[in-house]
């Protein structure tokens, strides 16, 4: 299997998935019946009640959003199902439901592993205050929170650091020896988890403690993307085939770009209600620092010179050396979102073509002018290699289908820095704007 991987990004694991990865490493977890996407579903799961039903979505503070419920019939679980399906968790629709066990809790606790960003250690985290808000305890009452840092990435987990958390939560929790020896194995398996995962986080909020046993009811797993090339074996189990966006699910646009190999980022919600007045720029900046700056850039033009009404939409890159058909299909991308006003492109040509460039450009507008596609100012530059071919190629395209190449301007050579182009990109797209509401 293989992912597209943009470095530095994380993986959410859902709680379901979570859980299976847990139990698989020997954490008690409550009974499993599923995953449902529609309210029919749910009479498939053969529910024995009481039940736990949550949004399954990629946030925490599901329970204070009212997206978890004890169940005690099938009627109310379809009617919470249906109530769920149209729920928003903190801008995340609730598009999947998960059903689990209800335990029967006498009390709760939080354990996490995590790394330290400044020290770069493992830490091991508890508190025997579990179930809420971990970072709201953090703030309010620190000294609610046991915090052991490990040292040299240890494999497991050293005995004498696990012992002391243990007797220090096991004193506030009141824990039985029983209960005591089983916190202190899924302590041991979830340190264990973290480093075979490669995660940046396993979490489990609240471990339930129940007469007698103990519990995860809830579990979060987040993988460093850096790390999943050698955890091809758990996405598989897993089902897991495209790249996670860090917030939620990917964008429609992210998704067409993933498969199609190039970074690719929405920077606006793609449901938002575009407004008349403003510009949205779409970007095929020529690599990943120059799109970074082209989305400073036209903000800051926008701000100097065009009343703050002008944004940027996109993050793109086309990696080193794209083919003709990527090139177009970059442009395809943001032709076919409906967002897009104006495309500002450059093409930098070091390790790219410049000549591949100018032919994917062109051709994609070709395809669109045949096809009767919606085609949009495209304004940019492009200089470095192969440019003598490009210039050429241009030149005689643009006397071939003069029709097709119409809304599109490119600067050849480098007599105009970038920042004027995006300028006059800016201009000209508010131009034709204005031509398409008067
Ligand atoms: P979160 O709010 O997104 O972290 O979702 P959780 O899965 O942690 O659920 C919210 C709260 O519901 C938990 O903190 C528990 O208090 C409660 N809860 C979840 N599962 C169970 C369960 O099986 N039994 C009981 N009694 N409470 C549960
Ligand atoms: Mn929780």
């Amino acid at each position: 299997m293989k992912l597209s991987l943009i470095g530095g990004y994380k993986l959410k694991l859902y709680e379901h998935e979570s859980k299976r990865i847990f139990e698989q490493g020997g954490i008690p977890i409550p009974k499993q019946y599923g995953v449902v996407h529609s309210v029919d579903e749910v009479n498939d799961l053969n529910l024995e009640f009481p039940v736990m039903a949550k949004a399954a979505v990629l946030t925490g503070g599901r329970g204070k959003a009212g997206g978890v419920k004890k169940l005690t019939s099938l009627e109310e679980a379809k009617e919470f199902t249906a109530k769920l399906l149209k729920l928003r968790i903190k801008e995340h629709p609730v598009e999947m439901v998960f059903f689990e066990e209800a335990v029967e809790e006498q009390g709760s606790c939080y354990i996490g592993v995590t790394t330290d960003p400044k020290s770069f250690n493992i830490v091991l985290i508890a508190s025997a205050s579990g179930g809420v808000d971990i970072e709201e305890i953090a703030r309010t009452q620190p000294d609610a929170i046991i915090r052991k840092e490990i040292p040299n990435n240890a494999l497991i987990l050293q005995y004498t650091i696990k012992e002391e958390v243990m007797s220090e939560l096991s004193q506030q929790l009141h824990l039985s020896p029983e209960q005591k020896e089983e916190l202190s194995l899924i302590v041991d398996k979830i340190y264990r988890i973290f480093q075979n995962t490669d995660a940046k986080l396993c979490e489990i909020n609240p471990v339930i403690i129940t007469q007698d046993s103990v519990v995860a009811a809830d579990a979060k797993i987040v993988l460093d993307d850096n790390g999943l090339y050698r955890q091809s074996k758990l996405l598989e189990d897993l089902g897991i085939t495209s790249r996670r966006h860090d917030i939620a699910e990917p964008t429609n646009n992210e998704k067409k770009a993933y498969k199609l190999k190039y970074p690719y980022i929405d920077l606006l919600d793609p449901n938002i209600e575009k407004e008349n007045e403003y510009l949205y720029v779409g970007l095929v900046p020529g690599g990943a620092g120059y799109g970074i700056f082209s989305i400073d850039e036209v903000v800051k033009i926008g701000k100097e010179f065009f009343n703050n009404k002008v944004v940027p939409i996109n993050f793109m890159d086309s990696g080193g050396g794209p083919s003709q058909n990527k090139v177009a299909n970059m442009f395809h991308l943001l032709m076919d979102y409906p967002i897009t006003d104006v495309i500002i492109t450059s093409r930098f040509g070091g390790i790219s073509s410049c000549d591949v460039f100018i032919r994917g450009l062109i051709q994609a507008l070709r395809d669109r002018y045949r096809n009767k596609q919606r085609i949009i100012p495209i304004y940019g530059r492009m200089v470095g290699t192969d440019l003598p071919s490009a210039k050429n190629f241009l030149e005689k395209a643009k006397i071939e289908t003069p029709k097709a190449l119409e809304m599109m301007e490119i600067v050849v050579g480098n007599e105009k820095i970038m920042a004027d182009i995006i300028k006059e990109g800016i201009k000209k797209g508010f131009e034709v704007k204005k031509e398409v509401f008067s």
